[in-house]
């Protein structure tokens, strides 16, 4: 292990369901340690937004909250993992199927890096539901855009998706020592502090 401090970093998956907070406390690491966000949602709204092949072909599946193709995550992924030498990566929705965590295993050995912890973000799913569908309201009364899936409808299948694809990665991460569990239900400055002690002492 090094102990310089310039070349520490470490390599994170946030996960949790929709709505936990992921994507703000990903921005808070990037804003306290210069960590890099790979956020899969947001590279996939991107891609819907630049009008591409690809985004067409997302557009829908994403609207009705099912998941994108494993094949299509995990080329957005090798592509930011191959094509940067940064390090200090936070993995926000990613991975969400266990292919898409065997294939960041296998992406991350090419590319010389270890993961170095797994969080997940805890909170009770009635919270959930309020949060998003809070900040669709807010979204529309600022005359800001909503996002397509962020409807009462389109959110119970998020859910669906999540409970029966993504969750089983908690246990495989636990089984590989890798997890640990953080209270997403206090204030934002508190998660966040507990999250950065995490990183902290996950850094190769
Ligand atoms: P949230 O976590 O709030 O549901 P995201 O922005 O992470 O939102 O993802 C939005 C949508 O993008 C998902 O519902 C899914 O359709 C698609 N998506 C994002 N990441 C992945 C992934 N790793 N695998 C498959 N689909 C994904």
């Amino acid at each position: 292990m090094t102990t310089d401090t310039l070349t520490r970093t470490a390599n994170v998956i946030l996960l949790g369901p929709p709505g936990v907070g992921k994507g703000t406390q990903a921005q808070i690491l990037v804003e306290n340690r210069g960590m890099v966000q790979l956020s899969t949602g947001d590279m996939l709204r991107e891609a819907k937004d630049s009008g591409s092949e690809m985004g067409k072909r997302v557009a829908e599946v994403m609207a009705r909250g099912d998941l994108v193709t494993d094949e299509i995550v995990i080329g957005l992924i090798e592509e930011k993992l191959t094509g940067s030498d940064a390090a200090g990566f936070i993995f926000d929705g990613f991975p969400r199927t266990l292919a898409q965590a065997d294939a960041l295993e296998a992406l991350l050995k090419k590319t010389g890096q270890s993961l170095d912890a797994v969080i997940e973000l805890q909170v009770d799913d009635e919270i959930l539901v309020d949060r998003i569908v809070g900040r669709a309201e807010q979204a529309k009364a600022a005359g800001q855009p909503v996002r397509a899936d962020d409807n009462a409808e389109s959110l119970k299948i998020r859910l669906m998706e999540y409970y029966k694809k993504t969750s089983p990665l908690i246990g495989y991460y636990h089984a590989k020592g890798a997890l640990q569990s953080v209270n997403g239900m206090g204030d934002i400055d508190e998660i966040a502090q507990g999250l950065n002690d995490i990183v902290a002492s996950a850094m190769t």
